[in-house]
């Protein structure tokens, strides 16, 4: 039983763990699965190959990968420049910024755990490329790479997909992490995600997977149950400086997290998935360590972690799991992908 509050040292926060109160009884809302074998190939799909977008665009009939400007986009080049200014102290400006989608694969059917390490390095690639081709541009002081998976999080489309923010400001978390890394740098000459990594390797509980230059940990300070930080195990403030081999190693590690996640309940496991890296507003970053954060809703198959009082009201997370009891259980999961198993070792 762990009833504590841990300090969350990249975002500066208390995160409240009270894993005593995790059996409590529920008899409230479930979130329902049903597992349906779905085609490679929908003529439907607004991102598969060769099929219509609602702009009228005509997706490429892209082996690989396939990224395109976000047909609703969030911020754009585009966004009104004439805006009506607010009374006293409120402030606008234009949404400006570069929305764009990143198709994984041309099958519909898969999953980001489901690809080839190769085809996984290959995607990194693109993140690498968008990274460099967005964050270059004068207007762009943020490049954000995520991935909403599943219904839980209000995705209905499973076609394999990220999305990108390229905006005109630093996103709330980054500009924390990159404020703290950078504080600790200048009082310790330490880069502050090294001394968790040490801290980590110390504890050696929350570890899940690990080779040469890559490492998954659930952290000690995890906020949500299955919470699994990827980071290179080298300090760079960004995916574009990792080299070939970093970046297959990164693959590999980021595979098994995945394939330990779908196993965990042979489902596709839903999370939102952001790719932590530093601004590209002309800062000195050098203490920034780039790192993948998977942020899963569900705390049981079917049971959501809700956010309320604690989360949206205060601010401040309430746990009802343990980092250590959780990273055991993914962990103990097989690195190979349930739907690859022979049928009676499943479950
Ligand atoms: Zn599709
Ligand atoms: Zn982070």
């Amino acid at each position: 039983m762990v009833w504590e509050e841990r300090w969350h040292p990249l975002r500066e926060e208390w995160v409240i763990v009270a894993a005593h109160r995790q059996d409590r009884p529920w008899s409230g809302g479930t979130v329902e699965h049903q597992e349906e074998e779905l085609p490679e190939y929908i003529d439907d799909c607004y991102l598969c190959p060769g099929n219509p977008r609602i702009s009228g665009m005509v997706n490429a009939r892209y082996p690989q990968t396939f990224v395109f400007d976000n047909d609703h986009p969030s911020v754009s080049p585009n966004a009104p420049v004439e805006l009506i200014p607010p009374p006293g102290i409120y402030r606008n400006r234009p949404a400006r910024g570069i929305a764009r989608v990143v198709c994984y694969s041309p099958k519909h059917n898969l999953t980001l755990g489901e690809l080839e390490p190769v085809e996984i390095k290959n995607l990194l690639q693109v993140w690498q490329e968008q990274y460099k081709d967005l964050g270059s541009r004068p207007e762009i002081a943020h490049v954000l790479i995520f991935e909403n998976k599943g219904e839980a999080v209000g995705v209905s489309n499973p076609h394999p997909h990220c999305q990108i923010y390229a905006t005109n400001f630093v996103f709330k978390t980054i500009e924390t992490e990159a404020r703290v890394s950078e504080r600790h740098r200048a009082e310790t000459g330490r880069v502050l995600f090294q001394d968790i990594l040490a801290a980590e390797h110390e504890d050696g509980r929350h570890i899940i997977a690990e080779n040469d230059s890559a490492i998954a940990f659930l952290p000690y300070f995890a906020r949500y149950a299955y919470e699994v930080f990827v980071a290179p195990k080298a300090t760079h403030p960004n995916i574009a400086r990792l080299s070939d081999r970093e970046l297959f190693d990164f693959a590999e590690v980021l595979k098994r997290v995945l394939v330990k996640f779908d196993n965990l309940w042979q489902m596709p496991f839903p999370y939102v998935m952001p790719l932590h890296q530093a601004p590209v507003d002309g800062g000195d970053y050098s203490g920034f360590h780039f790192h993948i954060e998977f942020h899963p809703p569900l705390r049981k198959p079917n049971l959501l972690k809700y956010l309320a009082g604690p989360e949206i009201g205060g601010g401040n997370f309430l746990s009802d799991t343990s980092a250590e009891e959780k990273a055991a259980e993914l962990r103990a999961q097989p690195d190979v992908h349930y739907k690859h198993l022979p049928k009676q070792e499943m479950k």
